[in-house]
């Protein structure tokens, strides 16, 4: 009897591990309930979205894969040498990537907001919030049958916006243009039928009411990392004057501080003037900034009094070696113009 059990158990065991090892991907749970998302998004649509058509993708990927290389690769190697493979593991490691992504993406909670990093990102490439919004509308209203609009993040950390068909994303080596979605819009019709009928624009205008700004900001913030000095833009401001004006100069060209000195010395006084973040206020680098400002003040007249060629480089030299220090003692490494 007692070996009875034993048995069964070791037999149990067995089972669920081969199982488990037959299918390398399942489905997860919703981190809300099917019915959270509404007025916008309904509970029948959401249910029938996740449990039939996101499972399906799952089970037809663990069976497209089954006994080959792929299933030894993670899902996201898999997507980025996705053109190796056939059709079948094209669709649906796609449909499963894209689905597990959507619904981290949306929420219940009213009034999430980008965070302050992502917001700027956005700001810089797109105007602003509701810009970057019309310009994913467009982007799916264009979307002939079906497929995603995408917000993501490419190889020179720059977003960038842009729309695939079927199950395709960003991240296949297949996608017009590359890199790693931090925000998908699903635009297949089975996405909003039920509720919106042929009427994609008002799924898409509704769905901006559950977009889930704080996951999309994390996403966003694990691919670009904070730079050393987003805190104290005073200091980049200073930097762009210094580069753009030094290194001609070490060419023997000395138009650039000619013309610039006098907005070199105003930067050095705002530089002065700016709250220097905690991380790096130090004695040395107060003295530092200071010793920028004085100098660049000294400069600026020289250049005004129309100084030798010679004595407005080595001033410039001097300069830019003070400058150094500062940012050498900020990074302990050597800056890069
Ligand atoms: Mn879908």
């Amino acid at each position: 009897m007692k070996n009875l059990i034993k048995y069964s158990i070791t037999y149990f065991f067995w089972t669920v591990l081969f199982v488990y090892a037959q299918a390398p991907y399942s489905l997860s749970r919703l981190p809300y309930g099917y019915k959270d998302l509404e007025p916008y998004i309904d509970e029948q649509t959401m249910i029938i979205h996740h449990t039939k058509h996101h499972q399906a993708y799952i089970t037809n990927l663990n069976k497209a894969i089954q006994g080959t290389e792929a299933e030894k690769l993670s899902l996201e190697d898999l997507l980025k040498n996705i053109s190796k493979y056939p059709a079948s593991v094209r669709n649906n490691a796609g449909g499963h990537y894209n689905h597990a992504l959507f619904w981290t993406i949306l929420t219940p909670n009213k009034n999430t907001s980008p965070s302050k990093r992502l917001s700027d990102a956005i700001q810089n490439h797109f105007g602003n919030l509701d810009s970057l919004k019309s310009l994913m509308n467009r982007e799916a209203m264009n979307r002939f049958g079906s497929g995603w609009v995408w917000l993501s993040v490419d190889e020179n950390k720059k977003l960038f916006v842009s729309s695939t068909p079927n199950q395709d994303n960003p991240m296949m080596d297949v996608a017009d243009k590359r890199g790693t979605p931090i925000l998908g819009i699903d635009v297949w019709e089975h996405a909003y039928y039920l509720k919106y009928q042929n009427r994609r624009g008002d799924y898409l205008a509704a769905i901006w009411n559950v977009i889930n700004w704080e996951e999309v900001s994390k996403r966003f913030e694990l691919l670009v990392p904070k730079g050393k000095f987003d805190d104290w833009p005073e200091i980049k401001e200073f930097h762009k004057v210094m580069a753009q004006t030094f290194h001609p100069s070490e060419e023997g060209n000395l138009e650039p501080i000619k013309t610039r000195s006098g907005e070199m010395a105003e930067k050095a006084k705002k530089l002065m003037a700016s709250k220097i973040p905690a991380e790096f206020d130090k004695k040395e680098i107060r003295a530092s900034v200071k010793k920028l400002a004085i100098e660049s003040e000294k400069l600026h007249k020289m250049v005004q009094k129309k100084a030798p060629d010679e004595k407005i480089k080595k001033s410039l030299s001097d300069l830019h070696d003070v400058f150094h220090t500062i940012v050498g003692l900020c990074s302990g490494e050597q800056h890069q113009h």
